[in-house]
């Protein structure tokens, strides 16, 4: 029998933590379990707020008597403790699921396979600095469900990933956001693209022709869906490639942001964030900012000075008229792809980890325009060498992050850049993007 005051979170870090801290405020049982090492901070605030909790097993018994299980984005569905919360019929939802049903806040919601980190910090940014009482949660930072038990915020700017999206069920955003869509954790999805299509376009969920999706006119499996579904709500798309009458385009080396009859232009290279990638994450951001009838001066501002994000296309620092620069979030092709595409010197390039399956074959024309040099940095580098390999004249391998700096710099002259942008997962040689990130700065900084 499921008590009704019970609730389960399985997986204690920063969202199950602060899923058990909101649901302890309104009244629940709370049962924290993770099959792991529980950190120490999080033990500590658990006990602190007599929150139960067990670490390295889930009991069953305490369970499988919740009236409902919040779940790490982290833990498929396929885990064994799912699987029979499942047969129990207990509904399993995420942490901002439940959060949600506890703030009245404005949701600015966005997603797609890359992007969401800068277009959400760089969102945040712009409602912050229009003076709105505004948060920032989902896979940055503190999380939605602590923010909802400690602050009283009118407006989320949330960062959600297909993972997250999966675990939503009445939850409901006023602006949705969808960047792009590329094939990426398939393995999640039975391998089936359009399981992970589907993943995404939940944020549409519950939506009504009040509510706004800015999504990229430019991505072609999200117009097809879009058409195929033909969801009853406002659309407000961003190009680089076609004029719009609404949303926002880009039209000689201005971009044009539009809603109703408010307008404002921006020249290209005013923004402080460079590449076409980039020119798409402003444009959402500037929508979204427009949609809220932000002054448009506040807007410009922020475009113009944002600092960027760590690891995304970050300036690191010159060595002999070397421009080194770590972008080591790219963690799939696509990413990859843009980051190349932003470069205008001759690029020694840093690429490989763990390869969930990449086409490099897509990468070919970047990389022949592009990159003068390829420093392999994997524990396998196969895959990197038979795609180059005759396309570009120096592929060379690197065993650590000191090794790949050190060849990079020897390949490259004055004027050159460093490029570190994997197309992988680091878990081979790292023990995440981050720590792949700060090696590489620390050995540039050591040259
Ligand atoms: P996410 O949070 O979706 O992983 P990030 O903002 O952290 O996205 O950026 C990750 C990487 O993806 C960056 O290093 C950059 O190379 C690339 N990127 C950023 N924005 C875009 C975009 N709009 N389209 C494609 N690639 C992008």
């Amino acid at each position: 029998m499921t008590d009704n005051k019970n609730i389960a979170i399985l997986g204690a870090g920063e969202s199950g933590v602060g899923a058990a801290l909101l649901a302890k405020e309104k009244g629940f049982t709370v049962f924290v379990s993770d099959f792991g090492e529980i950190a120490d901070k999080y033990k500590q605030e658990l006990d602190n707020n007599e929150i139960a909790w067990e670490e390295g097993k889930h009991s069953e018994s305490k369970i499988l008597t919740a009236k409902e299980l919040i779940k790490s984005p982290g833990i498929p569905d396929t885990s064994p403790i799912v699987v029979k919360v499942k047969e129990q019929a207990i509904p399993v939802i995420s942490e901002i699921e439940f959060a949600c049903r506890y703030t009245q806040a404005f949701m600015i919601a966005i997603t797609g396979s890359n992007g969401k980190t800068t277009t959400t910090l760089l969102t945040y940014e712009i409602l912050q600095r229009a003076g709105l009482n505004v948060g920032i949660a989902g896979n940055v930072g503190i999380s939605f469900a602590r923010q909802v038990a400690t602050e009283n915020f009118d407006y989320y700017v949330l960062e959600l990933s297909s993972f997250q999206l999966d675990g939503l069920f009445d939850f409901r955003a006023d602006i949705a956001v969808l960047m792009n869509i590329t094939p990426d954790h398939l393995d999640r999805y039975e391998n089936k693209f359009e399981n992970y299509i589907a993943s995404k376009f939940r944020i549409l969920q519950n939506m009504t022709p009040n509510q706004k999706l800015v999504f990229c006119h430019d991505d072609e499996v999200i117009v097809k869906k879009l058409q195929a579904s033909n969801p009853e709500i406002e659309l407000l798309p961003f190009s680089l490639n076609e004029k719009l009458l609404q949303g926002a385009y880009v039209e000689g080396n201005s971009m044009i942001v539009k809603y109703n009859n408010c307008e404002f232009t921006m020249d290209l290279k005013e923004l402080a964030l460079k590449g076409k990638h980039n020119t798409y994450n402003s444009m959402v951001a500037a929508v979204a900012a427009n949609v809220l009838k932000i002054r448009k001066e506040t807007i410009r501002d922020c475009l113009t000075d944002f600092k960027g994000v760590e690891h995304r296309l970050e300036p690191v620092i010159q060595v002999h008229k070397i421009e080194f620069i770590n972008d080591s979030k790219a963690t799939n092709v696509n990413s990859s792809w843009y980051a190349l595409e932003s470069m205008n010197k001759p690029t020694v390039w840093i690429v490989g980890g763990v390869d969930k399956g990449n086409d490099y074959t897509k990468l070919l024309p970047m990389v022949t325009e592009k990159v003068k040099a390829i420093v392999c940095l994997g524990v396998d580098n196969e895959n990197i060498h038979k795609a180059f390999k005759g396309h570009v004249k120096d592929i060379v391998d690197a065993k650590s992050m000191e090794e790949a700096v050190r060849a990079s710099y020897y390949l490259a002259e004055n004027g050159d850049a460093v490029l570190l942008s994997p197309a992988c997962a680091s878990f081979d040689l790292f023990q995440n993007y981050e720590d792949r990130g700060r090696k590489f700065k620390q050995a540039v900084r050591n040259l």
